[in-house]
């Protein structure tokens, strides 16, 4: 069940899914489908079912990386989140 509440700007989310930390070097953020069959993804899914989730990972100043699982439901709302607010941003400043 999506767990989210919304305010002008602000949108917060409660992932249903875990977080996990790892050590990684990257400085990019990623965003992949969870369709990985390897051993030690289906090891890091759990009782996930494969294709059914999203990774969303950020890089932190440690020299780890945040792996944040995602619903699918819960990744499109993030998603329409970032682009409707950077879509408000740029109206704004072409209006200045
Ligand atoms: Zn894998």
């Amino acid at each position: 069940m999506l767990e989210y509440d919304e305010d002008e700007g602000i949108l917060w989310v409660t992932p249903m899914l875990r977080s996990r930390l790892q050590d990684s070097s990257s400085k990019d953020i990623v965003v992949t489908i969870d369709d990985c069959d390897c051993s030690e993804c289906v090891r890091a899914r759990g009782g996930v079912s494969i294709d059914r989730s999203i990774h969303l990972k950020v890089p932190t100043p440690e020299g780890k990386i945040l792996i944040q699982s995602l619903s699918i439901e819960e990744a499109n709302m993030i998603g329409r989140a970032l682009i409707a607010y950077s879509e408000n941003l740029d109206n704004m400043i072409e209006e200045e």
